[in-house]
């Protein structure tokens, strides 16, 4: 089997000069989806001023880390002990979002919100409040921040709204 990296012409050389030393300001567990990626960075940046965030992708962001997906929250505490090891960050910044289709397409979910009367929302950011306080628990001493990005109509635009999330 080949192992060798290629030597081709279309190596890509990144425009942006190489530090070795930058301080991640939080960790931000957030959803995969690509519709709302950038929204997040500008987000991140522009607005909480974090220019060197750790990022946890996880479709459904929070999800995975939560009780009521049994195996997923040993799962998730490990990548966050091991991302807060590895980034000193002292701060955890869990965002979810409007027209998240890992919770739109979960059929646990789905049975789980008709027997309890709730909507996506809802438990999104009961979702998000949990995780809150688990990490509070878990990562005791770091600050905890919690968002939910609503998509809003500003005239003739659908616009992506960051709220927190107390
Ligand atoms: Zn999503």
């Amino acid at each position: 089997m080949e192992t060798a990296i290629k030597e081709v012409s279309a190596d890509y050389q990144s425009q942006i000069p190489w530090q070795k030393v930058v301080q991640s300001e939080a960790i931000v567990i957030h959803c995969s989806d690509p519709h709302f990626k950038e929204h997040f960075d500008n987000f991140l940046k522009n607005h909480l001023k974090i220019a060197h965030p750790t990022h946890i992708v996880i479709p459904g962001g929070i999800t995975l880390m939560l009780p009521l997906l049994g195996k997923g929250f040993k799962f998730g505490k490990q990548i966050v002990d091991l991302v807060s090891d590895i980034s000193k960050a002292r701060r955890i910044i869990c965002i979810a979002h409007e027209d998240c289709m890992i919770y739109k397409e979960h059929k646990i979910l789905e049975w789980a919100l008709s027997k309890a009367g709730m909507n996506i929302k809802d438990i999104q950011l009961k979702h998000l409040k949990e995780a809150g306080s688990t990490f509070e628990l878990w990562f005791p001493g770091t600050e905890i921040q919690l968002y939910y990005a609503d998509v809003e109509k500003q005239g003739d635009n659908d616009v992506v709204v960051f709220k927190e999330v107390a």
